[in-house]
């Protein structure tokens, strides 16, 4: 066989096994999308949801799935885009308006100088992605008024809500994550994450795919919080090295049991009475874990002496 036949015939192989692992990451996410939907009840027939698209890879792919998802739900619910554009230096309003006029679904661009505004107030050289986003929120809560929106959809994913617990026990010394649902904190909207249950490596490889015109975020020139980009490294470090131990850790978050962590605002632990009744997953299911077991080697191979050995 000619070595041009041999690399026509290998260049289609690679074709199709592209082709097939993009249509099982587009079954994949499509899936685990409207998986969260309905476990949360995140849209209701009749919602009008506001997708709010920043340019990012994760709201881009949040739009994309919600448009697919809604051609095909059993349920009736709107879609409208909103960007707010921030003012920040070199940001190219163009790419958002062309984008989503291209989709044929409503959208609008509010236009906020939150830019200056943060440039203002935090002094150079601080990150100033805090304020910069509690700004917008502000915001899109208030334009989702002045939509009708019923629901505001954001693009966080599933690291994004591992990160933010670790975020949240490492500096703030509690157990407070990113819910996939939950009430704004002006009262006056209901915010949905659907891509709560999607991993954002899935995310990158669609946004390739799909080729979505991503605008960065840093053209502000702030740089992501320092520690959450530890924390970021240091799950896909884990994720590497322990496969399965993300899935675990997310699942954890919607498996807690409070009377075995120690918060009295959860569990009356103060008032405590015997039940005479035997708990047949109590303590009983980690028993080998606790007191006399020796704790497992750990992960570098380093040898742990206890006394006598
Ligand atoms: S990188 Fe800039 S635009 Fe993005 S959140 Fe931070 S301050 Fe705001």
């Amino acid at each position: 066989m000619s070595a041009v036949l041999e690399q026509a015939e290998k260049a289609e192989k690679d074709a199709s096994k592209e082709a097939f692992e993009i249509n099982k990451l587009s079954k994949r996410l499509h899936r685990q999308v409207g998986q969260a939907i309905a476990d949360f009840n995140m849209i209701e027939n009749g919602d009008k949801v506001m997708v709010c698209v920043s340019g990012g890879k994760d709201s881009y792919a949040l739009l994309d799935i919600l448009l697919n998802l809604q051609k095909r739900a059993p349920i009736r619910f709107e879609l409208v885009a909103v960007n707010l554009d921030q003012k920040q230096p070199g940001f190219p309003d163009h790419v958002l308006p062309e984008y989503l006029k291209g989709l044929g679904v409503p959208f609008h661009i509010e236009n906020q100088d939150t830019y200056s505004i943060v440039k203002r107030l935090i002094p150079e050289g601080k990150t100033m992605c805090s304020l910069c986003s509690r700004l917008r929120r502000g915001i899109l809560y208030r334009v989702a008024g002045e939509l009708g929106a019923t629901k505001v959809a954001l693009g966080h994913h599933r690291d994004d809500m591992i990160q933010t617990l670790f975020m949240n026990m490492f500096f703030g010394s509690r157990m407070k994550g990113m819910p996939p649902k939950l009430v704004s904190d002006d009262g006056k909207n209901i915010v949905i994450r659907p891509l709560a249950y999607v991993a954002e490596t899935d995310l990158e490889r669609w946004a390739v795919h799909r080729e979505f015109p991503i605008i960065p975020c840093t053209l502000c020139g702030s740089q992501d919080n320092l520690q959450r980009v530890q924390i970021k490294a240091m799950l896909r470090d884990w994720d590497k090295r322990f496969p399965g131990r993300i899935d675990n850790l997310f699942t954890a978050m919607g498996n807690i049991t409070p009377s075995h962590m120690m918060d009295r605002n959860l569990y009356p632990f103060t008032t405590l009475k015997t039940t005479g009744v035997p708990d047949a997953g109590g303590d009983l299911a980690f028993d080998d874990d606790e007191g006399c077991a020796p704790p497992a080697a750990p992960v570098d191979g380093t040898v742990i002496k206890f006394q006598g050995t």
